[in-house]
């Protein structure tokens, strides 16, 4: 588990690494890999992260623990209610285009707040009002389901997301259509610490 070139070629087997070691999160069998004073050593000089992580900013969430991973595996980017703007794309398409990462997860959670806030329509001051209008069109597919709203609308949110970084060109577009890089929307269970696949 030490190796700063990892066997993980493909999208596929990214996202089986990050299945296997949210199991072992939740079966409390973390192996707590690549977290040495060594593998800090071997990433002085690079990283090749397998996965990048678009994550709620909740700090219930954290990545590299829910996935049992250490440094250099992940290449993280939070905001409440994982939406993205271009800073936020910048960020992904960087390690998309440049680390050759081939796998982004985008990672929705339950009982998230900042579903929430849209939900009870939270404006008033400051830039909390940027989220919540990029949540709505989550909201909208969710209204009409059975079910836990906000869970719903967590869910809702993540597979559009996936999808606006997939069709976002031309970066993401045509690495995606070059068949280089999987997208895929996930949920977090924050009772049971499972992240479910959403597609
Ligand atoms: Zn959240």
């Amino acid at each position: 588990m030490h190796h700063l070139k990892p066997e993980i070629i493909n999208g596929d087997h990214a996202l089986e690494e990050l299945v296997v070691g949210n199991v072992r999160y939740v079966d409390l069998k973390q192996r707590h890999p690549n977290q040495t004073f060594r593998r800090r050593e071997e990433l002085s000089n690079g990283q090749q992260p397998f996965a990048v992580i678009l994550g709620c900013a909740d700090s219930r969430v954290p990545p590299e623990i829910i996935f049992d991973r250490g440094l250099g595996d992940l290449f993280i980017v939070r905001v409440a209610g994982n939406v993205i703007n271009d800073m936020i794309l910048g960020s992904i398409e960087y390690a998309a285009n440049h680390l050759h990462v081939p796998l982004i997860v985008v990672l929705g959670h339950s009982k998230c707040g900042s579903v929430q806030a849209a939900i009870q329509g939270v404006n008033g001051q400051g830039h909390i009002a940027c989220l919540t209008e990029a949540l709505q069109p989550a909201l909208n597919e969710a209204k009409e389901q059975p079910g836990d709203l906000a869970n719903n609308a967590a869910r809702a949110n993540a597979k559009i997301v996936a999808e606006q970084l997939k069709c976002s060109k031309p970066v993401l577009s045509g690495l995606v259509n070059e068949g280089k890089l999987n997208v895929v929307p996930a949920f977090y269970d924050l009772d049971t610490g499972v992240v479910e696949i959403l597609s």
